[in-house]
């Protein structure tokens, strides 16, 4: 017993080289703790370690993986469809790609630029033609270039990215539906990190006119460990039409005996999951049950009102060029410069500044194009910016303190007023 307590105190130790994730002075990556009920439900699940992967490994807790995926496939406006937790928003994507290919063979997958990379990344792993149709200047996919994409011919599959993750961009999931009749592709939403934005009506119109559109999606991916409250581990992958569970069928001869119901397993690339998730998941929702200006989505809404804040002050401030303003709680910027390349390396350097005063940034390299550069000199075509994403509901009242340790380091980066 001696040796686990040594053990637990040198893990203690070096446990300490993190940032402070939790605190609302880090403002950077998409991170934010796991609710209190969802920590200690999965800790409590942890006891047992149910395996999802059959009714036999975790008779309950495949049976709340169930329920809570029901209300997530809910929140998206289905009555029915096919859906389960998986390890996250990577593995979620590659069994929706993983399905789109099965049914559009031989066809090409298209996503935006911005769409995260792993979508490419996915398609080189199932051998599926990969396409990208660039963005507007707010980051979302061009409508333009896709319709000339699409009029081009063999295209299967359109990824809708609803928040990209560098920026937050909602793509124009309804104008992609209206073309899609024309053009009989099937429509993929990654939703993995803005998907509960759903449940946001305050949204700017566009954006709500996306969302309001994701029904009529084929598939959709939602991360509960990035907005909703979860530890890591915890992706879902929903399917509209829960036929495509025949995809799925596999001969294994040795783990399905007790029940004739439709096991989570058969319906999941990976074998073994985590039953502990789908426990934390479903003790989350009970909480905050998923529903529209919900205690839930107020959480979220003071994240996105906390970004409009500091993008405002920053987009005022002449010492700055801001992106467009952002759609969900993404924001991004970079100092003002003679050249991109100068701004580039001021930002690395407010950075720094501003991570010796506690406050966290991130550092996000984006398209020239997305931001609005004035009259710098554009000696490049990419242009390295800083990011923040104000995910913590917390981030609301922490506004005033964020600008005012941002403008002390941007001073001592040496930004000219
Ligand atoms: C985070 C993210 C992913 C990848 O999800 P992981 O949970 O990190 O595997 C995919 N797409 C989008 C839009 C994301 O934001």
């Amino acid at each position: 017993m001696k040796d686990v307590e040594a053990i637990l105190r040198e893990v203690a130790e070096r446990l300490k080289d993190n940032y402070p994730y939790g605190d609302p002075l880090y403002a950077g990556q998409m991170l934010k703790p796991p609710h209190d009920v969802a920590r200690r439900a999965y800790e409590m699940a942890l006891k047992i370690n149910p395996n999802n992967h059959a009714l036999d490994g975790g008779r309950a807790s495949s049976a709340m993986e169930k329920e809570a995926v029901a209300a997530l496939a809910r929140m998206i406006g289905w009555e029915t469809h096919l859906g389960h937790l998986c390890s996250g928003g990577t593995m979620a994507n590659l069994e929706a790609l993983w399905v789109a290919g099965q049914l559009h063979p031989g066809k090409v997958v298209l996503a935006s630029t911005q769409a995260h990379y792993t979508h490419q990344r996915i398609a080189g792993v199932l051998g599926l033609l990969f396409e990208t149709i660039p963005c507007d200047r707010r980051g979302r996919m061009d409508l333009q270039a896709l319709e000339q994409r699409l009029a081009a011919g063999g295209v299967g599959t359109v990824v809708a990215t609803l928040g990209t993750t560098a920026t937050g961009a909602v793509d124009p999931l309804d104008a992609i539906v209206e073309v899609r009749d024309r053009y009989g592709f099937r429509i993929h939403a990654d939703a993995a990190y803005g998907g509960y934005f759903l449940l946001v009506k305050d949204l700017a119109a566009e954006t709500r006119r996306a969302f309001d559109r994701i029904a009529e999606a084929a598939s959709v991916v939602i991360d509960p460990h990035k907005h909703g409250l979860q530890p890591y581990g915890c992706g879902c992958v929903l399917f509209r039409d829960p036929a495509v569970g025949r995809l799925y069928r596999h001969d294994s001869p040795y783990t399905y005996f007790t029940s004739t119901d439709m096991h989570l397993g058969e319906i999941s690339l990976e074998c073994s999951r985590p039953g502990a998730a789908a426990v934390a998941l479903w003790a989350t929702q009970r909480l905050f049950p998923l529903v529209p200006d919900g205690e839930f989505a107020k959480g979220l809404l003071s994240g996105r009102a906390a970004a409009l804040d500091l993008h405002e002050r920053v987009r005022r401030d002449g010492r700055f060029v801001t992106g467009s303003a952002p759609e969900l709680d993404i924001l991004v910027w970079a100092p003002r410069a003679k050249r991109i390349s100068d701004a580039s390396a001021l930002s690395q350097r407010i950075f720094a500044e501003a991570a010796q005063r506690q406050l966290h940034l991130a550092i996000v390299t984006l398209p020239v194009q997305l931001i609005d550069v004035q009259d710098m000199e554009r000696d490049g075509d990419t242009i390295v910016c800083l990011r923040s994403v104000l995910m913590k509901p917390e981030h609301r009242a922490w506004v005033d303190r964020i600008w005012s340790i941002l403008d002390a380091a941007t001073t001592a980066a040496g930004v000219q007023r």
